[in-house]
């Protein structure tokens, strides 16, 4: 095995590479010399993310991921043009609408729904008959919420889409660990990206049960927000070959703060 992790000759399919946790992790796996596929609903989010990275033979593929027939496309177009696919990172997520449950709309649990958990369905599903030519790594970004913290109060629709992932993730992880494909997810704490940007709270304050944390939010100095470096380098770790031995598995990234709040 190297004596550096490489996905030296690999493609990797990283969806919502336009920003924040994917990109960070696009670039980390460009930076190890994979092919990746800069995959995301906003087009132009991906191009200025690709220009970033190191390396050749990138694409950008514009896919809505909660869309049968876009993701089956983007799959189709980056094994057309790069031959293989032998990583899927389905990252690609919104923190959609938070509030009590009688103010969520039937449609903002549908669409939270939609995009985070549908979407990671079908990111993986018109994957596989890539991945499984070679064998390969899968990695969903599943979160804190719903799996370790739940005081939340209003991220129904998010922490529901958040635990079905890691559900998911275990199912496939036995399931597709015969065609030589591994299934790991990541859950991330608090980290700096632009997830703001699909973030609308409505009435939270009302639902929500005041608690006190002690100073400060994690137990490392200085580390409150997580960087997408951070992440990435975490990311490229486990779809690397270096993860060869581990399949079906959740791993904390939030510098412990879970540990202590959740
Ligand atoms: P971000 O908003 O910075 O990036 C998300 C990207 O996904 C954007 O480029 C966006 O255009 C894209 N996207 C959104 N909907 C899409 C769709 N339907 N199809 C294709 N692309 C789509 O947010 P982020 O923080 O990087 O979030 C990435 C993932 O990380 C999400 O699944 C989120 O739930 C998870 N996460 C984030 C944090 C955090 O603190 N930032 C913590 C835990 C988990």
């Amino acid at each position: 095995m190297a004596e550096v992790v490489s996905l030296q000759g690999k493609t990797a399919v990283v969806t919502g590479a336009g920003s924040g946790i994917g990109k960070g992790a696009a670039l980390a796996f460009a930076r190890a010399g994979a092919r990746v596929a800069f995959v995301d609903v906003k087009e132009e989010n991906a191009a200025k993310a690709m220009a970033e990275a190191e390396g050749e033979g990138h694409l950008v593929v514009e896919a809505d991921v909660s869309k049968s027939e876009d993701v089956k496309a983007a799959m189709a177009k980056v094994a057309e043009a790069t031959g293989r696919i032998d990583i899927v990172y389905a990252n690609a997520g919104i923190n959609g609408v938070w509030a009590p449950i009688t103010e969520l709309e039937d449609e903002e649990f549908d669409r939270t729904i939609a995009i985070n958990l549908r979407g990671t369905f079908l990111t993986i599903k018109y994957a596989v008959p890539y991945l499984e030519k070679q064998g390969g790594a899968v990695l969903v970004t599943s979160s804190v919420n719903g799996t370790r913290i739940f005081s939340n109060t209003g991220a129904t629709a998010y922490s529901t889409s958040k635990a079905g992932q890691v559900a998911m993730t275990k199912m496939l992880a036995v399931e597709l660990g015969q065609k030589n494909i591994r299934v790991n997810a990541i859950c991330p704490g608090a980290i700096e990206t632009n997830i703001d940007a699909s973030t609308e709270q409505r009435d939270t304050d009302k639902i929500k049960i005041p608690v006190e944390y002690p100073e400060g939010n994690t137990p490392l100095p200085g580390q409150d927000n997580g960087t997408i470096e951070q992440v990435g380098r975490l990311a490229l770790f486990l779809v690397s070959p270096w993860a060869d031995h581990i399949n079906g598995e959740i791993v904390y990234i939030d510098a412990g703060a879970s540990l202590v709040t959740g």
